[in-house]
């Protein structure tokens, strides 16, 4: 008997505005393929205002999933069924899942991270310093201290953006992970030294993104030690003026097509229940970036 046909892919996607260079869809659909999976991951341009039909939209379709970008990380919450700790404590979903036909909101960035970091260390009683207090701030902040970090200092240009991220670490983060959690805010004015007992320093800035390759973030470059791990959340290009500072100065560093490749990974995971095969995604994201 010929086997039973089957037409209709399962969906995922992203929805962002702009979303026209978000890179996503060229490493999920190379693991959904290397899977031998038929799904598909679509990336769609939704409008602020037209949110709340594309989300329905998604419901009516069967999406198995679907990530947010900017501008939709924080008004796609009320349109949700539920949400993940993380992305509860982060107030942001970047990536929903459909469990049982609920759509619940978790949130991938700060996970994604943790993930590479734990390839190499080990994030309990850790020194972090955390460059930056947006998006990719708070939810690195929020996970590695989840993980374990006994200190984050703080370091952001705008006071008014890096005192709303401290008074949330100091206060939900912190009574989450039961009040062991030392913080600290530095003002960012001129080359930041970092301090000598720092073990993690993370640029969460989107200093040196492509296009402007070159630009370096303010920071004593001699007071990187070799003892400390460094990372850079700069998915392109990988290689950061950071990055060679850090391979330099002899610290093992983490970049940030790691990170980005990681919370893919997580995201399959929680669309499929399977684990992708994480080198395919990051040749898929290799491959477009060297073309640019
Ligand atoms: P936000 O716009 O929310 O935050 C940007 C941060 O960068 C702010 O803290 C801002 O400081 C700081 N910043 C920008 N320019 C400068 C500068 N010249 N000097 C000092 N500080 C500066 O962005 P996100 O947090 O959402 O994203 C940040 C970066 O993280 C992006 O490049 C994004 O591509 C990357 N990212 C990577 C991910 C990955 O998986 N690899 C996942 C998510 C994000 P201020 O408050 O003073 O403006």
């Amino acid at each position: 008997m010929a086997a039973e046909l089957n037409f209709k892919q399962e969906l995922v996607g992203c929805f962002g505005f702009p979303v026209a260079e978000n890179p996503t869809q060229a490493m999920i659909e190379p693991a959904f393929r290397d899977m031998g999976l038929d799904w598909r991951y679509l990336t769609l341009e939704v409008k602020p205002e037209d949110l709340p039909a594309a989300v329905a939209g998604a419901r009516a379709f069967g999406f198995q999933g679907f990530n947010c970008t900017i501008p939709h990380k924080v008004a796609v919450i009320e349109h949700l069924d539920g949400l993940g700790e993380s992305a509860e404590l982060m107030g942001a979903v970047n990536c929903v899942v459909n469990r049982e036909g609920k759509l619940i909101g978790e949130n991938t960035d700060g996970k994604g991270f943790v993930s590479s970091f734990q390839e190499l260390a080990d994030p309990s009683g850790k020194s972090l310093v955390l460059l930056g207090a947006g998006g990719a701030a708070r939810a690195i902040g929020v996970e590695m201290a989840l993980a374990g970090v006994s200190k984050i200092t703080l370091v952001n240009r705008t006071e008014s953006r890096g005192r709303d991220l401290e008074t949330l670490f100091r206060g939900k983060l912190n009574d989450r992970v039961g009040g062991s959690l030392e913080i600290e805010y530095v003002p960012w004015d001129g080359a930041y030294e970092l301090p000598s007992d720092a073990d993690i320093v993370v640029n969460a800035t989107s200093i040196g993104l492509f296009p402007d390759v070159d630009a370096q973030i303010p920071l004593v470059v001699e007071s990187l030690r070799s003892e400390m791990i460094v990372a850079d959340v700069i998915p392109n290009p990988p290689t950061t003026r950071l990055v060679r500072d850090a391979r330099n100065a002899g610290c093992q560093v983490i970049d940030g097509l790691g990170m980005l490749v990681a919370q893919g990974v997580i995201g399959i995971e929680y669309w499929t229940g399977r684990t992708p095969d994480a080198s395919v995604m990051r040749k898929g994201l290799e491959d477009v970036f060297a073309a640019t």
